[in-house]
C-alpha cells in the first residue's frame, strides 16, 4: 500500500486530492490522506463581500467531505514535518490524541499566512484578511464602530472611529476598501449622527502604484473611481507600526514624500505631502505573503519564505515531497519564468504534482510545470470592476459581470453557487442586515499537545 498525505484543504490541496483521486480511483493499493485545519475550502476572492455582508458567510465555503470520494480526511492542525522519518504529526485537543501519519509520499499546499515584516504591534492591533474569521471578525468590527461613533460626542474619538485603513493596494487590499466603502455608504442612515461623509477610508500602499499586475490604464482607471467614491490613496507610504490607535508611516520615495489623492478633483491627481501618521481605531492588513511557521521550522529550504520546488514541483532535498500553492515557489535558478502566488496557480500546481506523482509511481517521467496566464479581474467596489483576459482589458460595468460570471463558476458544489447567485439578487432589492452577533474570538486556542497519549497511525 503506497500513502500520498495531502497537506492543507485550499485551492491547491483539494485540487491535488480530487485529480489523484481520478487517477486512483480504482487502485486499491494507493492510499490518499487529506489533512486541513479547516473541513473546508474557502474561496478567498469573495472574502471581502462577506466582510462586507453582501454574501452570507457559509456560502463561500464547501465541506470538504461533500467533494471526497476515496480520500481519509483529518480535521486537524499539523505540528511537525519530519521528512527524515517521513512522518507528520498532528495536535491533540482536550477531548482527542495527537497522531503522528506516516507517508511514502507528501504534498504540502499549506498557503501562506499574513506577513508584517516583523512589526509586531501591527500584528497584534490590525485585522487581517485571509480566514472565514478574519471576514466575520472585520464584518463586526464596522458595525460596532458605526455604533459606538453614532453616540460618541468627542469629536476626536468619533473621528478615530470613523477612520478605516486598509494596508495594501494589491487585489485583496483593493477590494477590501471598495467593499467596506459601499457597505459604509449603504448602513449609514440607520445612523442618524453620522454623515456618510464623516467616515474616512484610507487605502495605504508602499509602492507608487496600487494593483501592480493590471495595465496603467486598468489600475488608472480603479484609481479615479475608488477616489470617485471617496477613498483617499496613499502611495510610496510604508507603515512603521500601529498601537491600535496610531498609525505611523514612512515615505518610500527619495523625496521622502506620501502622495495623497485629492478628491475634490474631478478626475484625481495626487498631492505631494510629508506625513509621519495617521489616527484610527481600525486597520486591515493585506500586504505582503508570509510563511507558515510550520514551514519555517522545517527542514524545507525556504530562502524568501517559500519552499524551492524544481520544476516537477519537488523538493530537490527530499524527492517525495511535493510542495505547491502559495507556500511553493520554483527555485529561480531552474525556471526564470515568475508565478504569482494566487489560486489560478495553485490549482495549476496541483494539476501537475498529482499527474507527476501519477508518472513517479507508474515508474514514468515526470513533466515540467508551465502555465499560460490566462488573465485577471478584479471588483473595485458597486457593479465595477477591472479585467484583462488574453490581451483584452475591460472596465467598469462588463469587468463587474464578467468577475462574477467567472468567480460563480469557480466555486464548488452547484448549492453554493445558487446561494451566492440569490445573495447577489437580493442585495439588489433589499437592504443591508447591521445585526452583530457577537460569536466569534479573535484567537481559538483548542490545540493542544498530548504526546503522551499520542496515536501513531
Ligand atoms: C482576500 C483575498 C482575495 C484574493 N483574491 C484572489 C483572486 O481574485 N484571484 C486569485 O487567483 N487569487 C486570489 N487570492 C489569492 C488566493 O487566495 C491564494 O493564492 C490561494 O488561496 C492559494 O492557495 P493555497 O492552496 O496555496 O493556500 P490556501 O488556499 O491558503 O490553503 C491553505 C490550506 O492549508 C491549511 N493550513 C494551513 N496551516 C495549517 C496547519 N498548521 N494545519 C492544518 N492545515 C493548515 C489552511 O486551513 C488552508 O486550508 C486572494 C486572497 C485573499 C486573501
Amino acid at each position: 500500500m503506497t500513502r500520498i498525505l495531502i497537506l492543507g484543504g485550499g485551492f491547491a490541496g483539494t485540487e491535488c486530492c480530487l485529480q489523484l483521486e481520478s487517477y486512483f480511483q480504482n487502485d486499491s493499493d494507493v492510499e490518499i490522506v487529506l489533512v486541513s485545519e479547516d473541513n473546508f475550502v474557502l474561496f478567498t476572492p469573495m472574502l471581502p463581500q462577506v466582510a462586507s455582508g453582501t454574501i452570507e458567510t457559509r456560502h463561500i465555503v464547501t465541506p470538504i467531505r461533500t467533494l471526497i470520494k476515496k480520500t481519509k480526511f483529518y480535521e486537524d492542525k499539523i505540528k511537525t514535518i519530519d521528512p527524515q522519518q517521513k512522518i507528520v504529526s498532528l495536535y491533540g485537543t482536550h477531548e482527542k490524541r495527537g497522531k503522528r501519519i506516516h507517508y511514502d509520499y507528501l504534498v504540502v499546499a499549506l498557503g501562506s499566512k499574513p506577513n508584517f515584516f516583523g512589526m509586531k504591534d501591527v500584528e497584534q492591533n490590525a485585522y487581517t484578511m485571509t480566514t472565514i474569521n478574519d471576514a466575520i471578525l472585520l464584518r463586526n468590527r464596522i458595525i460596532d464602530l458605526m455604533e459606538q461613533a453614532e453616540n460618541e460626542t468627542d469629536p476626536i474619538l468619533r473621528k478615530n472611529l470613523l477612520h478605516v485603513a486598509v494596508v495594501g493596494g494589491g487585489f485583496a487590499g483593493v477590494e477590501t476598501a471598495g467593499e467596506i466603502n459601499d457597505f459604509i455608504a449603504d448602513i449609514a442612515e440607520y445612523y442618524p449622527t453620522i454623515n456618510r461623509h464623516n467616515v474616512k477610508i484610507s487605502l495605504i500602499e508602499a509602492t507608487p502604484k496600487i494593483l501592480i499586475g493590471f495595465s496603467p490604464k486598468l489600475a488608472a482607471f480603479a484609481k479615479n473611481k475608488l477616489v470617485d467614491r471617496g477613498i483617499t490613496i496613499f502611495l510610496n507610504a510604508a507603515v512603521t507600526s500601529y498601537d491600535g490607535k496610531e498609525l505611523t508611516l514612512k515615505s518610500t520615495s527619495k523625496s521622502n514624500t506620501i502622495l495623497v489623492t485629492n478628491s475634490d478633483h474631478k478626475h484625481p491627481n495626487y498631492d505631494v505631502q510629508k506625513i509621519d501618521s495617521l489616527d484610527s481605531n481600525t486597520v486591515i492588513w493585506t500586504a505582503g505573503i508570509g510563511t507558515n511557521e510550520i514551514l519555517r521550522d522545517s527542514l524545507f529550504p525556504t530562502p524568501k519564505g517559500r519552499i524551492h520546488v524544481n520544476e516537477f514541483l519537488q523538493i530537490p532535498e527530499f524527492p517525495d515531497v511535493f510542495a505547491i500553492g502559495d507556500c511553493a515557489v520554483i527555485d529561480p535558478e531552474i525556471i526564470k519564468k515568475k508565478f504569482p502566488p494566487t489560486a489560478q496557480v495553485a490549482e495549476a500546481h496541483a494539476k501537475t504534482a498529482a499527474h507527476n506523482l501519477m508518472r513517479l509511481l507508474g515508474g514514468q517521467e515526470m513533466t515540467s510545470f508551465d502555465y499560460s496566464w490566462k488573465g485577471q479581474s478584479a471588483i473595485i467596489g458597486k457593479r465595477t470592476g477591472i479585467a484583462s483576459f488574453f490581451g483584452i482589458h475591460v472596465s467598469g460595468f462588463l469587468a463587474f459581470t464578467l468577475w462574477r460570471n467567472l468567480y460563480l463558476s469557480k466555486i464548488r458544489g452547484w448549492d453554493k453557487r445558487l446561494r451566492i447567485w440569490i445573495d447577489w439578487n437580493l442585495d439588489l432589492f433589499f437592504k443591508r442586515d447591521i445585526s452583530r452577533l457577537k460569536t466569534m474570538k479573535k484567537t481559538s486556542s483548542d490545540f493542544k499537545e498530548l504526546d503522551e497519549v499520542d496515536d501513531v497511525w
